[in-house]
């Protein structure tokens, strides 16, 4: 059978035309988030198809809402994705590195290098780049921990906001760091409107919105033991919609009793495994409140499901459903509970055994409770991940300059022709600081010229100061960026960019305008009529 018929209905580009489409796409992308780079760069507008909007500054946000068509520029997108998953930060840079090692690339391939050879000059590149990473690294302080979360909200709130939520965003971190990790999960987040972004603060444990059931129950403070109730203690309510015949006066008597007697065992089993606090998902009756204030068993109900949830995992206990089969296994424990004022909302605090921590976030309006919900969620990951790992890198452009002046360094002894993939690697890498600068106003090669002199002087941490547009030394200014971000971006990019690269067909399905179903049986109905 001939190409043409198995082809049929398809759009066919191949070769050199490929790779120029795919570049193309590339950098288009990186146009449209270029400019939010850096603590100078420029917030976008995002508006979807409801009208609702999004002032943002975040190049993986930009890009995940925008309405991409082309595969290749999807798979980039699914490369700063999976930067914002792995590293929680970078995706901007990730975006643009891969577009500027593919431009480079594209210009190597008008020079008569082929493709495989580009693919095998970068891969060695980010190989070496990594080990040059190894040897630009410090080992943080607790000061330059907070530093490098700083650096990561930088730009995205104002100056003063940004430094506030860094350090709640460590202190966070801090709280449920135990045995080396710091789940980020295990915080929870509640979002008042009214009152001042700065008045947002961290409540040690996990707060809930809820008061006691009893006024007789004990706020008890000390450490004792939890039981999660997966449902509630209630009388049944019949589910179906069923008829009972009353045929004598002791029957509903009889039925009353029943039930009561059902909630004596429940409360009974629960005081017997020795629990002092009960939290429920559903409600709890009038009498098993009493039973259970007069047995000092501090309860609360109505609890969401996820709350519980956080519960489970940070009192290591278990969700039971039954209270009447829950055993001494299913307790969990908690150091201490209370109950606090805040915002004007009673608020049940507990401190549970393994952690948790809590966020109050506040702003004047919903939009911008959720702007910093964001943004703490973002610095939250970044404190969390260094807690566990707290490797730093020089920011502001010094890492990247390093790393190419090393490698053209380098790539001097490469025989053949990956030595000039090895430098369009490097030039590549470079961008960051060159669109860091001119996103401030500065000239991108003036500034890349003065980075590379100063660091020959002065060392390796030398980057730029946006405001000043001079080489300074960003371990003493503290702009610092986690290793896994940066680490995750280069490796990210080299990836996404060789993938390109090996792509010599793209094979379009060409495909019809088809009519939704339901709106050809319509048009059917009106022809008929
Ligand atoms: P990304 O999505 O890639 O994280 P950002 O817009 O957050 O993009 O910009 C990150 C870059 O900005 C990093 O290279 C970082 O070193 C740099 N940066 C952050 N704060 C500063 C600062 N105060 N001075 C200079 N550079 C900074
Ligand atoms: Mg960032």
């Amino acid at each position: 059978m001939a190409e043409e018929t198995i082809l049929e209905s398809t759009e066919r580009t191949s070769g050199r035309e490929a790779l120029r489409k795919n570049v193309q796409a590339a950098i288009a992308l990186s146009g449209a988030v270029r400019s939010t780079l850096g603590p100078k760069g420029l917030d976008k507008l995002l508006v979807d198809d409801e009208g609702r909007t999004l002032v943002t500054n975040d190049g993986v946000t930009v890009l995940e809402t925008a309405k991409v068509e082309h595969p290749v520029a999807k798979m980039i997108i699914s490369a700063s994705s999976t930067q914002d998953k792995v590293a929680r930060d970078g995706t901007t840079s990730t975006v643009v590195i891969c577009a500027e090692m593919l431009r480079n690339a594209w210009q190597l391939v008008g020079q008569g290098v082929h493709p495989a050879t580009i693919s095998r000059g970068y891969a060695q590149a980010e190989q070496n780049a990594l080990t040059y990473l190894e040897e630009l690294s410090i080992k943080a302080t607790r000061d330059q921990i907070l530093s490098a979360v700083e650096t990561s909200l930088s730009g995205k709130l104002d100056k003063k906001m940004e430094k506030h939520l860094s350090s709640l965003s460590l202190e966070a971190a801090e709280i449920i760091f135990s045995d080396g990790r710091a789940d980020a999960t295990s915080v929870k987040i509640i979002k008042q409107t009214g009152g001042k972004m700065s008045d947002s603060r961290i409540i040690k444990g996990l707060a809930i919105a809820k008061t006691r059931i009893h006024p007789e129950m004990k706020e008890r403070g000390g450490p004792g033991k939890i039981l999660l109730l997966d449902g509630g203690l209630e009388k049944k309510q019949p589910k179906l919609d069923a008829k009972f015949n009353i045929t004598s006066v002791g029957m509903v008597d009889a039925f009353r009793k029943a039930e009561s007697k059902e909630l004596i065992q429940q409360v009974d089993n629960i005081v017997s495994i020795g629990c002092d606090l009960l939290v429920c998902k559903e409600g709890v009756d009038d009498e098993a409140r009493q039973m259970l204030a007069n047995k000092g068993i501090l309860t609360y109900r109505r609890v969401e499901k996820k709350d519980l949830d956080l519960l489970a995992k940070s009192c290591n206990a278990n969700l039971v459903i039954d209270a009447k089969r829950a055993t001494e296994n299913d307790l969990g424990g908690f150091e201490s509970t209370r109950e606090e004022l805040s915002g004007g909302v009673n608020h049940w605090i507990l401190n549970a055994e393994v952690g948790g921590a809590t966020l109050i976030a506040k702003g004047s309006t919903n939009d911008i409770v959720n702007e910093l919900e964001r943004c703490f969620d973002d610095g939250l990951g970044v404190a969390c991940q260094l807690l566990e790992n707290p490797i730093l890198l020089p920011g502001a452009g010094a890492t990247q300059t390093a790393i190419a002046r090393r490698l053209r360094r380098h790539a001097e002894a490469v025989p053949g022709r990956e030595q000039l993939a090895i430098d369009a690697w490097a030039d590549a890498i470079e961008s960051i600081p060159r669109f860091l600068a001119s996103n401030s106003g500065f000239d991108g090669i003036d500034s890349i010229l003065k980075l590379t002199s100063a660091q020959n002087q002065e060392g390796d941490s030398y980057g730029l100061n946006l405001s000043s547009g001079e080489a300074e030394c960003s371990i003493k200014r503290g702009v610092l960026e986690p290793m896994a971000i940066t680490k995750q971006s280069i490796s990210g990019a080299t990836e996404a960019a060789i993938s390109v690269l090996r792509i010599d067909d793209i094979l379009w399905a060409q495909m019809e305008a088809q009519i939704p179903e339901e709106v050809e049986q319509r048009l059917q109905g009106f022809g008929a009529e």
